[in-house]
């Protein structure tokens, strides 16, 4: 391909609203426009890498034994309504109607729609297993689209779905599915780790997903480097100890803390460390009250507490029941003596024992100094749990050394559902006694469009993106330097012709253009090899070839007739 035979814009600025280097050089360097927020047109050069992407993905799937189909955008509400979705998936989907005012959303996943296939479909335990996927725009009215395709409106996903006979079978599924993903990333050129992660509302099902180490990462993960142990913050436990009673609980005592309500200001005000104080929050689970209460210097994590509670929804309660059911304003509240005796107190399990705390006196202005968890409140063993977020130098749940947090890219995710949607469109088959069953489900999603922004984000320099040869738009930029010139330009096209028929792509910039200007967009838009071609290298030996990711210093001069079999090496290495 010559470069002026295709499209390609690159810029010399920053748009505007991208925070995070992959964002910026997706736009600088002509992969993609953006239409609106959230919305974003692949230019021909992001297209050929999106495909690249989709086909590895693809052979991927099909390796694993999945077949491909591709369902509707435009999903019926009816579907939605049968697993009672079509009023819990909130604000995030878009809805519509058409013109004889039938509901309908634009697909944010498919589990209802695939389900409702294989029902119709699948009768027989004969017919089983079975694996389905699609590569399909998704659309999600997220509350913040921003870092580009990281976290757009419509995006490209790859989702599959499993059905098996039973739980077994089903794990035997996933499994096949998990390697698929590590292999998959891997062609990317991704380094992406698996990590525990929540069920969501599926309760504790098995889950990964799998990440991008990166410090745009959207998502905090702990690791332990000793063990492996890799789960999502949303998940992730640490072994801690109750409170060493290392004291003996002095008399409970109110102290008058005007003014000072956040930890931080009580802290400063009393001249304590915030570790001695009990940070207590009112949530409302299913509706109702519920105080819980964690080191000062802690966070409460609401995926572990709402699973602890068992509820369906948990929020933070509002001014007026925190009121009501404590008896002062938030600042002010905690576990002695709230004003409804019927509030009940949870607590992280490092509480369990302390004593000497300071806690809210459920009396504006005021906080108690000396509490005893167990002797002044009504705590009782079963209301210690793992509640808070694991942080840096908390314990390994798995190995007892100590754990680190970093930042992920969520690229895919794998996910045991169980009969939660079969259930509810009463999927079943027949066994070989002719008995009916629930078909047992997976689901598995791969963000096509984000995995292509986490290469950028994942490999690239100040000069611009380095593309790995597996979803490089071109494997191979010739960097023409002298158009003019038939001889040089037999030399470029000889080698064009080449590298073609070994299968490896190339662009030929043609343009005319001094090549200072060549070499910076050959740089930032990081095609994985890069050939000069010029009257001056030629009487000099040869073709300058080098790889995007390496130093000026390492360019090889290679005779022309030779240049094809060192790039082809070059890409495979
Ligand atoms: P997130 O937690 O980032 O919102 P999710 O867990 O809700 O994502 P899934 O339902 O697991 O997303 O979708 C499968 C994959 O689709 C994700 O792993 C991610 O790579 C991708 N994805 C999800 N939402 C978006 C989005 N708004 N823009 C681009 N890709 C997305
Ligand atoms: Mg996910």
């Amino acid at each position: 391909m010559k470069w002026t035979k295709t499209l390609i814009q690159t810029l010399r600025d920053n748009p505007q609203d991208a925070e995070i280097d992959s964002h910026k050089l997706l736009v600088r360097a002509g992969i993609v426009k953006k239409l609106a927020g959230g919305l974003y047109t692949y230019l021909p050069l992001g297209m050929r890498s999106l495909k690249k992407v989709q086909a590895i993905v693809r052979d991927e799937m099909d390796k694993a034994g999945a077949l491909e189909i591709v369902m509707p955008i435009l999903q019926p509400a009816e579907l939605w309504r049968t697993t009672g979705r079509w009023d819990t998936m909130g604000a995030n989907m878009f809805k519509l109607k058409d013109r004889g005012e039938r509901e309908a959303a634009l697909g944010p996943t498919a589990e209802e729609e695939v389900t409702d296939l294989v029902k119709s479909v699948v009768g027989s335990y004969r017919q089983l297993p079975v694996t389905l996927y699609q590569i399909q725009w998704k659309f999600r009215d997220e509350t913040r689209p921003r870092f580009g395709l990281m976290r757009s409106k419509e995006f490209l996903m790859k989702d599959g779905y499993s059905f098996d006979v039973d739980a077994e079978a089903a794990d035997k599924t996933y499994w096949t599915m998990y390697h698929a993903y590590e292999r998959i990333f891997a062609r990317c050129g991704l380094k992406a780790v698996p990590v525990e992660a929540d069920g969501g509302d599926m309760g504790d099902s098995q889950t990964h997903e799998f990440h991008v180490l990166a410090d745009a990462g959207e998502d905090g993960i702990a690791f332990c480097e000793a063990c492996g142990y890799a789960a999502n913050l949303e998940k992730a436990t640490r072994a801690a100890s109750p409170a060493a009673a290392e004291e003996s609980a002095g008399e409970i005592e109110e102290v008058e803390t005007p003014n000072a309500r956040t930890i931080e200001e009580v802290s400063s005000f009393m001249g304590l460390e915030s570790s001695k104080f009990v940070k207590s929050l009112v949530y409302k689970a299913d509706g109702k009250c519920v105080m819980v209460c964690v080191p000062g210097d802690r966070d409460v994590n609401d995926v572990k507490l709402k699973r602890f509670l068992g509820a369906k929804s948990l929020e933070l309660a509002d001014f007026g029941s925190v009121l009501d059911v404590t008896g002062a304003n938030a600042g002010f509240v905690g576990p002695v003596n709230p004003s409804d005796k019927t509030l009940r107190i949870v607590a992280d399990i490092s509480l369990k024992g302390a004593v000497n705390r300071i806690v809210g006196a459920n009396k504006d202005g005021y906080h108690l100094k000396n509490v005893d968890l167990k002797r002044d409140t009504s705590l009782s063993d079963a209301d210690f749990a793992d509640l808070i977020v694991v942080a840096a130098g908390d314990v390994c749940p798995v190995c007892g050394k100590t754990i680190v947090i970093k930042r992920g890219i969520e690229v895919g995710q794998v996910f045991k559902l169980g009969t939660k949607y079969t259930e509810a469109f009463k999927a079943v088959y027949k066994n070989d006694k002719l008995e009916d069953k629930t078909i047992v489900m997976g689901c598995y999603g791969v963000g096509v469009s984000r995995t292509l922004q986490a290469v950028i984000e994942y490999s690239h320099d100040k000069d611009g993106i380095i593309w790995p040869a597996s979803v490089s738009p071109y494997q191979v930029c010739i960097c023409l330097l002298d158009p003019d010139q038939a001889e040089v330009v037999k030399v470029s096209d000889e080698l064009e012709a080449a590298l073609e028929a070994k299968g490896i792509d190339v662009i030929v910039d043609d343009r005319a253009e001094r090549p200072g200007v060549k070499f910076k967009d050959a740089d930032l838009i990081g095609f994985t090899v890069r050939v000069v071609v010029g009257a001056k290298g030629l009487t000099n030996g040869g073709v300058e070839v080098k790889l995007r990711s390496e130093d000026k210093s390492k360019t090889r001069v290679v005779k022309p007739e030779d240049a094809a079999a060192v790039i082809e090496e070059l890409i495979k290495g």
